[in-house]
């Protein structure tokens, strides 16, 4: 009795940690694909908990805002459907870390741009720490455009359904068949207030 409800509930924590996997990889490449990346494909690797988003090339630089939106958008959507979990919580979780290292590369990017020249580290571990605050505020409050979370939803349960692999045009044909206006304009205007993010002075 004791080992069959077990069973039942490691079974259902599985389709549980599945279902994230699969948002979180899905939000990378549902984000990216609307503020005009083009996907090559999206895989979920469910043993290893690891999914990958391969895009054609990466946002120009002056696209700044784009390329934080598009990295922190697994995260945050992943942390809305397993609420309270993060980073630091799943270690092993390879996508997350790399993601947290792709922002984070990209914060020291902005910094030497934006940066005033000649700053002191302290001024410069400001601006980092304020450029890590807008983005993961502009990326949550993207994500929580209801018509955008609908196609990370979509396209989530295709991807689990399509035995964990999604191509570029599968993608893009299940997004584009959903109403897209208003995420795409969410999107863009997140990534626009990103780039012309000028630090409190
Ligand atoms: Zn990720």
């Amino acid at each position: 009795m004791l080992s069959a409800s077990a069973k039942v509930w490691h079974a259902s924590s599985m389709t549980t940690a599945i279902r994230a996997l699969a948002v979180h990889e899905t939000a990378h490449a549902v984000v990216g694909h609307l503020l005009g990346a083009t996907i090559l494909n999206v895989t979920l690797n469910a043993k290893l908990r690891d999914g990958t988003t391969v895009i054609a090339q990466g946002f120009a630089p002056q696209k700044w805002g784009e390329s934080v939106l598009m990295a922190l958008a697994g995260g945050t959507a992943q942390r809305m459907v397993e609420p309270g979990r993060s980073m630091l919580d799943d270690p092993h979780h390879p996508d997350w870390a790399n993601d947290t290292e792709k922002a984070e590369m990209l914060y020291s990017s902005r910094v030497g741009v934006i940066g005033t020249e000649g700053a002191s580290d302290v001024e410069e571990d400001r601006l980092f720490a304020e450029l890590e605050c807008a983005a993961h505020r502009a990326t949550a409050a993207a994500l929580c455009t209801s018509e955008l979370w609908l196609i990370i939803e979509a396209v989530a349960d295709r991807l689990i359904n399509n035995c964990c692999r999604l191509s570029g045009e599968e993608l893009a044909r299940t997004t584009d068949a959903m109403p897209t206006e208003r995420a795409r304009v969410a999107l863009k205007a997140a990534a626009c207030s990103l780039n012309n993010y000028r630090p409190n002075t």
